[in-house]
């Protein structure tokens, strides 16, 4: 069984877009593998944030994962913030990281360019990704398309530190590539979230549902009821492929190419299913706020477990480096 290995950020409450990019894939690895999945706090800092808000925004995005299906007898669950460990590799990481490389990615390059001055840890955020994994000596990584490049650099950090330090000790995770396509926002422009107020929530009522669905964006090519569309560049057939049943899947895409029904019914339909998918996730939810210290006891739980197998990563880590024994906290 592979050690699989998955963070998110602690955004509070899960929306349909990383449910479907994310989360739904990781209840299904929990039921095939030994998954830990993290809410990466320590990366969220690295962006302007609001200190007050964090933990709230935390127990939230916890709060999500149980409700949508991550169990914690199957699943390690916790927050990264809670296991050292993480912040401890990291450094050690930064050791055998090569700048240039930190300095290509993408995502740094896209960032740091809107803010006028530009953190480190923005810079080093790929580092602490592969800690994060290397941690666990976790073989599979569940991430899209925009991740790969980060993955790449993980996996040359892990071959630089074991050339210089030990053999074959962290293992070159692999990706496991998610097949859900990405949905964007309810505006069909930019990617779904929250700052872009393009959303639906897990956690939204159902007239709230239907009422976001109703003037979401379609296929331009429909104007009029009459006019045939494409269901391949339509959101909203996106949001089908998540929600409904492969049979209607298919009719949704007959019925678009051949004007057979039109956007509203199409929505109508996708509203049904949708909520017929959330609505148990969001009961969850509800009965996880009323009860906000089982889910820090389930956290806390999470964070043992998985500190029991950083431990013993970061001890043979520190022996092979040479850092005098005793000095562990
Ligand atoms: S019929 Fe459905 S899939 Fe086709 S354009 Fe309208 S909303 Fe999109």
């Amino acid at each position: 069984m592979a050690r699989v290995f998955s963070g998110i950020q602690p955004s509070g409450e899960l929306h349909i877009g990383n449910y479907l990019g994310a989360v739904q894939n990781w209840t299904r690895l929990q039921r095939e593998h030994e998954c830990i999945f993290c809410v990466v706090d320590l990366h969220a800092i690295t962006q302007p944030y609001e200190p007050a808000a964090l933990p709230q925004r935390t127990l939230d995005m916890a709060v999500s994962l149980f409700a949508a299906g991550l169990d914690p007898e199957r699943a390690t669950v916790f927050v990264q913030s809670h296991v050292p460990e993480h912040t401890e590799l990291n450094w050690l990481l930064t050791t055998v990281t090569p700048l240039g490389e930190l300095e290509r990615q993408t995502q740094f390059k896209d960032k740091a360019q809107r803010q006028e001055s530009v953190p480190a840890g923005l810079l080093s955020y790929p580092i602490l990704q592969a800690a994060d994994v290397l941690l666990y000596q976790a073989t599979g990584v569940p991430v899209g398309e925009d991740q790969l490049q980060h993955l790449e650099l993980m996996r040359e950090i892990a071959r630089r530190w074991n050339a210089r330090y030990g053999k074959d000790f962290f293992p070159e995770p692999q990706a496991l590539l998610t097949n859900t396509k990405r949905i964007l926002g309810l505006d069909g422009q930019a990617k779904m979230s929250k700052s872009l107020g393009n959303t639906i929530s897990l956690f939204d009522q159902p007239e709230v549902i239907w009422e976001k669905l109703r003037p979401a964006a379609t296929d331009p090519a429909r104007k009029l009821r009459t006019d045939p569309g494409n269901p391949d560049i339509c959101n909203l057939f996106t949001m089908h492929q998540g929600f409904s049943p492969a049979a209607t899947v298919q009719d949704v895409a007959l019925k678009c190419r051949t004007a057979g029904w039109g956007c509203l019914d199409c929505k109508r339909v996708l509203a049904d299913n949708m909520i017929a998918t959330l609505t148990p996730i969001r009961t969850q939810a509800v009965a996880l706020k009323l009860k906000p210290d089982r889910v820090r006891n389930m956290l806390q739980a999470g964070a043992e477990k998985a500190r029991a197998i950083a431990r013993r990563t970061i001890a043979e880590v520190r022996r092979r480096m040479g850092l005098l024994e005793g000095a562990e906290a």
